[in-house]
């Protein structure tokens, strides 16, 4: 589970509700780390018998002034630590788009920001981990927008404390998705899954994720790819959800659980 997903929930809250619905794991937003702390949270979350996935999200690289980016890779080395100490063993990076330039340049300096990192991540045992959005976000938010090019990426960066982020919401619609998905995880990149639906119709491009089956997205083709590949991590549920965060979010919790359920079983 996301944090996120269940937002309304302060940490404490949700790891004791995510434990009593027999959840593996948990992927911890910044936000929700704020209460407890890195460290603590790490602590709460093991000691209730799960396993911390992956700390959200540093990255937003690319600035068309070189002030913003440097204060960028201080920004992310902060996260890093922060990841080293809530013992998640990876940093999902939201890479970042600057409007006032092409996209090219964006990437460039997105790639030049993670390699800049990669010695401090691998200090403190973090792997930076790119996660390809949807082009509707290739405004502000991602400049790498589909899993080739996150591949090729962490190809050229080549070092085991860079991977890649698969995200359903992203990537479904994408004709290499399959192709991509067995290369990430022929080259090692393979780090983490990301599952959802995609609403239709969609009310808002960030905050209307639905839940698996619920929108067009199809699920069990991509999870048989996924499980081809040989990847066999966590199937992480991060949803954003202006709707279900107005739920109790004990209701919303069953909702997830059934809907995880038929998607894992069928
Ligand atoms: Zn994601």
């Amino acid at each position: 589970m996301h944090t996120i997903t269940t937002k309304p929930w302060k940490l404490s809250e949700a790891v004791e509700n995510y434990a009593q619905h027999g959840i593996g794991g948990v992927s911890v937003w910044q936000d929700s780390a704020q209460q407890l702390g890195a460290r603590k949270s790490g602590d709460l979350i093991r000691k209730n018998g799960m396993e911390v996935v992956s700390y959200v999200r540093g990255g937003f690289f690319p600035h068309s002034s070189k002030a913003k980016r440097d204060k960028a890779i201080e920004d992310n080395k902060k996260m890093i630590d922060e990841a080293a100490e809530l013992g998640a063993p990876m940093l999902v990076l939201v890479c970042g788009a600057e409007p006032a330039q092409d996209l090219e340049e964006s990437r460039k300096q997105i790639q030049g920001g993670i390699e800049s990192l990669v010695n401090y991540a691998t200090q403190n045992k973090v792997q930076l981990t790119i996660e390809p959005l949807h082009p509707m976000y290739a405004d502000t938010r991602s400049a790498i927008n589909s899993l080739e090019q996150a591949n090729c990426m962490a190809e050229a960066i080549d070092s085991k404390w860079v991977g890649v982020a698969v995200d359903v919401y992203h990537l479904w619609w994408d004709p290499n998705l399959e192709k991509e998905i067995y290369r990430c995880q022929e080259h090692g990149n393979f780090s983490a899954f990301h599952i959802c639906d995609w609403n239709v119709p969609t009310t808002d491009l960030l905050l209307d994720r639905g839940l698996m089956g619920e929108g067009c997205i199809k699920l069990q083709q991509i999870k048989n790819w996924v499980a081809k590949s040989g990847f066999n991590g966590f199937h992480e549920v991060e949803i954003f959800s202006e709707k279900f965060w107005k739920l109790d979010q004990n209701e919303f919790m069953d909702k997830i659980v059934k809907s995880y359920s038929n998607y894992w079983e069928s």
